[in-house]
This record gives structure tokens, C-alpha cells and sequence, in this order.
């Protein structure tokens, strides 16, 4: 229980973060907006003009209906009936089929950095419940043999999860939860809008003032922001251990982001990845995945695609951009003395 308040506390003091983007605006449009607790988070969604308020209902409608499909710990979900489905196939709704190829096509491509199937070795550490524990590496040993993205099967939505294996779309569900709001949103005519959901930031148009949007990127070191981003219609998505952690009684910080070539939380040199491009789900699986491969890997796979910008942040304190986004970015008064780089 306590490190469930802990958690939720760290969860809500990063998300005093990103708000910031919605504040103050001088607008004749009206203003509609909602916070809510969902997908282990908080959610806040703005939406502005006539229609924003009807979507915001119809967003918070389809979060919840989504949060129902992919919870790990929910009986009734689509993810538990597949990680409790002992190797027999298992029918899944479309969303569901549709994210579990994106994540397992996103494994491949980041060579497992992203690994859908890390559920096993995530559960022993006790994560997703709330229990934080450190595992012995006999028993991650073992864990891991239930782990691998290249044994999960689809044929069109039925899924077929090997015995032992267990699926987990936390590194990915949020940001294709994003797309789906976006979608919704712009159906229902809304032009102006800023979706935040635990961190995820999906902004659609410009303020309704036509400027672009702020938001802030976290100092994963402490408090506050350390620079801003001008943006308008993308998705913004920030992983880092800060973001969930325990400290062990050996005294050391345990992070939830899991590299899965060893079932220990990744340590590869990065305290935090910013992803910036137009799918909230690419982000949010490339943000993960680029925490795990650290700043040489993140580099080196931002040369091969360069579909996407990002910001890292290094276990040293040196801020990177990938060039696209040197005009978008800048840095706030305290944090002057922090070095920038820039990727090319
Ligand atoms: P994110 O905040 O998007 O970086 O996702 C982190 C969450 O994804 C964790 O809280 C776990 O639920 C899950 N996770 C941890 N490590 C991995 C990994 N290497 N691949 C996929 N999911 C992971
Ligand atoms: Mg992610």
C-alpha cells in the first residue's frame, strides 16, 4: 500500500510537469476540459471550441473502455485472458490485435529493447502490483525463458501466447491510446486540444490563440522543468526511471523500464528520452526502447529511421537533440549551465 501512494505521488508530481501547456490562454473559443485516474495514471485532457466538450466525454469513455481491454490485473481484460490462457488461442478485439502487432513489429525493429513479454520478470519485481522486491538472478534467469517477442502468434486477431509467456502493453498502450483520442477528438471537429495522459502529450492543432503549444521537458534529476518545446499537432513522450522506482534495502534506485537482455531495470547511461513525431504510439514504444539501448544506441538508431526527433537526457546531465527540433527547444533560467548537444 505504501509504495502505491509513493508511486501515485511520483506520478503526480512528474505530471505537474506537463500541464503547463493549457494555461492561460486568451480565447473566445470555450473551454473544455477533464481529469481523471485511468491506465495507472492521470489523465488530463483540454479540449477547445463548441465540440471539445462531448469529445472529452467520449475520450474519457474510450480510455476507460481501453484500460478494461489491456489491464494486466484486471480479470475481466483482454491481456489477462491471454496471459491466463495456458497456450490455447485467444480471440482479440481489434484495437487489441492492432496494438499487439505495432508492439511486436516495434520489438523487432529495436532488435527486443521494446519487449512486449517482459510481464514475467516485471511481475517479479513487483511493479505492476505494487510490492517491490528484488529479485534473485537464478530466479530472473528462469523468468526470462518465458520471455520473446518472436514466440507470440497472430493469425489476424486470434493470439496465441505460449504457456508461461505473459503480455504487458505499458510501454505502448498509453501512446496508442493518444492516436485513438486524437482521432476521436478530430471527428468531432475539435481543432485545439492538448491529451496528456501520464506524461504522454498529444496536442492537436495550435492553442486556440495560434501559438504553439508548450510543454515542458522534466529535469529527471529533481524538481521542475528544464526546458521547453514549441509545438503544434504531435506527440511528445518522455520515458525515464524516475518516473516509477522503489529504493531496495541494499539502498540502490530499482527503475521499472526492464532491459530485457538481463531482467534488470536498464542502467545504460540515460535518465531520460523525449521521442517527438506525429503517432503518440511510435513515441511511446520508441521511448522505451531508446531508454533501454542508451544514448550510443538511441544515436545510432535516430541515424537509421530519422522518422522521429528526440531529446536524451544523459546520467551525466547533458541534454542531446536530434537537429530537427534546435529552433523548437530552449532551455529555462536555472538550467543555463547544462551542456546541449546537438544530433546530426
Ligand atoms: P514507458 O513509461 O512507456 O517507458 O513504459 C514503461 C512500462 O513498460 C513499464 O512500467 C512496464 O510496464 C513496461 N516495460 C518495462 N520495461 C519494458 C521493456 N523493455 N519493453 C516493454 N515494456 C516494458
Ligand atoms: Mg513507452
Amino acid at each position: 500500500m505504501r509504495n502505491k501512494v509513493i508511486s501515485l505521488i511520483m506520478i503526480l508530481l512528474f505530471l505537474g510537469v506537463c500541464l503547463a501547456g493549457a494555461r492561460k490562454i486568451k480565447t473566445d473559443e470555450s473551454k473544455a476540459d477533464a481529469s481523471f485516474f485511468a491506465m495507472s495514471t492521470y489523465v488530463s485532457l483540454t479540449a477547445y471550441g463548441k465540440t471539445g466538450e462531448q469529445a472529452i466525454l467520449d475520450a474519457q469513455n474510450k480510455v476507460e473502455e481501453l484500460e478494461m481491454l489491456w489491464s494486466t490485473t484486471d480479470e475481466g481484460s483482454e491481456v489477462f485472458a491471454l496471459n491466463h490462457s495456458n497456450g490455447t488461442p485467444v480471440n482479440v478485439s481489434g484495437e487489441t490485435g492492432d496494438l499487439l502487432r505495432f508492439a511486436l513489429k516495434m520489438a523487432q525493429e529495436t532488435e527486443g529493447a521494446l519487449e512486449p513479454t517482459i510481464y514475467p520478470v516485471l511481475l517479479s519485481w513487483g511493479f505492476t502490483i505494487g510490492e517491490n522486491r528484488i529479485p534473485g538472478q537464478e530466479e530472473l534467469e528462469l523468468l526470462l525463458r518465458n520471455v520473446g517477442y518472436d514466440r507470440v502468434f497472430m493469425e489476424g486477431n486470434r493470439v496465441t501466447l505460449p504457456d508461461g509467456m505473459q503480455l504487458d502493453f505499458g510501454a505502448v498502450g498509453k501512446g496508442y491510446t493518444g492516436d485513438i483520442l486524437v482521432e476521436l477528438f478530430k471527428e468531432k471537429g475539435v481543432k485545439s486540444a492538448l491529451l496528456d495522459l501520464g506524461g504522454n502529450i498529444q496536442v492537436i492543432g495550435t492553442r486556440p490563440d495560434g501559438k504553439n503549444w508548450r510543454v515542458g521537458i522534466r529535469n529527471p534529476y529533481g524538481e521542475g522543468y528544464l526546458g521547453v518545446l514549441e509545438v503544434c499537432d504531435l506527440a511528445i513522450v518522455t520515458s525515464g526511471n524516475y518516473e516509477r522506482y522503489f529504493v531496495g534495502a541494499d539502498g540502490k534506485t530499482y527503475g521499472h523500464i526492464i532491459d530485457p537482455a538481463t531482467g534488470y531495470p536498464a542502467e545504460s547511461g540515460l535518465a531520460s528520452v523525449t521521442v517527438l513525431a506525429k503517432e503518440g504510439k511510435l513515441c511511446d514504444a520508441l521511448s522505451t526502447a531508446l531508454f533501454v539501448m542508451g544514448p550510443d544506441g538511441a544515436v545510432s538508431y535516430w541515424r537509421q529511421h530519422r522518422d522521429f526527433d528526440m531529446i536524451l537526457i544523459t546520467g551525466e546531465g547533458e541534454i542531446c537533440l536530434t537537429e530537427g527540433i534546435k529552433d523548437q527547444f530552449s532551455i529555462n533560467n536555472g538550467y543555463d549551465d547544462w551542456e546541449v548537444s546537438f544530433i546530426e
